[in-house]
């Protein structure tokens, strides 16, 4: 079926009008000065439009124009755009904007595409909104809701946000260029957000294939924490094998962070110390970050971002030989534990089988020894897919590593040992998978693995009130998966 974009648009207009507009279309309105939305535009990087806003107006009060940014210290500029995402390495490119501005371009900002993008701090992202915002010219600003929008409408079929800006280059007409990214960005922070979409509420259900997407349920409540109650308040968790962090950095994870807004982020198969990973990583704005990377450099590892101080930390089971490999790591909450697990893989001809296998018994040791204090919760990467139903090929890969009978014996003891697969609970609908191949265009296709998941002591079944898969978010061979939880 053809995509009846020109409807959908003109629904859209109408539906977002009375939402928020996105603080650099605000900023351009208001000051229609290409200097200030190229700031803004720069300080709006995985940053919420609030603290954005709040950023910019400090700043233009002591610098409204190139000359007088030239004048202000990298301390100060830290210091007044703080918190926005990544403020230090945001405050260096501030400061060396001016001089670039006035070397190659006389102290004024360039609207083409191939100049903006040479300028400090400005990659293709922000040069397209600063020329089709700033400048009112021809172009297609691609940030993490485009990309993830159009993919859910089939209207482009893309890996990462720059083939989605080629793709729109090829077939969306030239009159949506500039508006399209304000508009999908109201539309994907109030409606067809990240995580678990409100298709129920949404003007174009009708019309939206919703490829890829797990809708929130009918009916449920918004998600608005009961602070004043005392309740337990709701939370979101994601775990993400992200094969390789460094890998995943340049290919969209940090908006990928941004646009999932988790109280809790496990990370498995990072593969990386922290003293490897660049500044924007280990000073990400509003997380306390736990490391447990293998020994062995590049290899392996696991790492937890948290929202809120967990009252211990606990690396790794208590057993050398997984524990060298960083495969575990615990927060411990008053009344749950957070941990997460990047189980081995059997490897080709299971060579690998004993090794996990061992894993896999201690790690279900491990959980019951939890349990006995309180609620646990256990997310990562299984490396197996448990019945037919988790993967396109069961019976080509009947044996196979992560597909054997061994290892999907395990699953079952985990299950039968009072444990529950949050995401089987809610959906029991084949095609959902984590994981894809990078051979042969599998994920294009869907021909995938569901080897990701949240599993949570039966007693504590009702703290989790929905379980997803992400399968639209790119950057690695897995996709994140999260559950809300209380
Ligand atoms: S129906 Fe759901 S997935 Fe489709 S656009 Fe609306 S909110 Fe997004």
């Amino acid at each position: 079926m053809n995509f009846p974009l020109d409807e959908v648009i003109a629904k859209l207009e109408g539906y977002v009008r009375d939402l928020q507009v996105p603080i650099v279309d605000l900023i351009a309105a208001q000051t229609q000065d290409p200097f200030k939305v190229l700031v803004a535009t720069i300080l709006s990087a995985r940053t919420k439009d609030e603290v954005t806003a709040e950023a910019a107006r400090r700043l233009f009060a002591r610098a409204e124009t190139p000359e007088q940014l030239a004048k202000l210290t990298v301390p100060e500029l830290e210091k007044l755009i703080f918190p926005v995402g990544f403020f230090r390495n945001k405050a260096k490119h501030l400061s060396e904007l001016p001089r670039a501005l006035f070397e190659r371009f006389a102290g004024k900002v360039p609207c083409e595409i191939d100049d903006l993008v040479t300028l400090p701090g400005v990659g293709r992202k922000t040069a397209n909104l600063v020329r089709s915002v700033a400048f009112a010219l021809p172009a297609i600003c691609v940030d993490t809701h485009v990309h993830r929008i159009m993919n859910i409408w089939g209207y482009v079929a893309t890996e990462t946000p720059l083939a989605t800006e080629m793709a729109l280059r090829e077939k969306l007409p030239e009159k949506y260029w500039i508006r399209i990214n304000g508009l999908l960005v109201a539309f994907g922070q109030s409606t067809c957000r990240p995580v678990a979409p409100h298709c129920d509420a949404c003007p174009i259900a009708d019309l939206c294939p919703k490829l890829g997407v797990t809708p929130r349920k009918s009916g449920k409540a918004a998600t608005t924490p009961n602070v004043l109650s005392g309740a337990p308040q709701e939370q979101l968790f994601v775990s993400w094998n992200v094969n390789g962090l460094r890998a995943v950095l340049g290919k969209g994870f940090a908006e990928a962070l941004e646009s999932l807004n988790a109280d809790i982020v496990a990370l498995q198969e990072i593969k990386a110390h922290p003293e490897q990973l660049p500044e924007e990583i280990t000073t990400l704005p509003g997380y306390r970050q736990f490391w447990h990377p293998a020994k062995r450099k590049g290899y392996s590892g696991t790492a937890i971002f948290s929202k809120k101080e967990p009252l211990a930390v606990h690396y790794g089971i208590g057993k050398p030989e997984f524990d060298c490999e960083g495969r575990v790591l615990t927060l411990e909450f008053a009344d749950y534990f957070f941990v997460t697990a990047y189980f081995p893989n059997a490897q080709d001809e299971l060579k690998r089988l004993d090794f996990k296998l061992a894993f896999d018994a201690a790690m279900l040791e491990y959980m019951n020894r939890l349990r006995a204090q309180k609620t646990v919760l256990l997310c990562g990467d299984f490396n197996v897919a448990h019945k037919e139903i988790d993967l396109a090929r069961p019976k080509e890969n009947r044996g196979n590593p992560g597909f054997s009978d061994e290892e999907r014996a395990w699953m079952d003891s985990l299950l039968d040992a009072g444990y529950v697969d949050t995401f089987r609970k809610f959906c029991p609908d084949p095609g959902q998978y984590s994981w894809w191949s990078y051979r042969a265009n599998a994920r294009a296709k869907n021909i995938g693995w569901r080897i990701d998941y949240f599993v949570v002591d039966a007693q504590s079944e009702s703290r989790v009130l929905e379980a997803s898969i992400h399968s639209g978010i790119p950057g690695s061979d897995h996709c994140p998966v999260s559950i809300r939880f209380k």
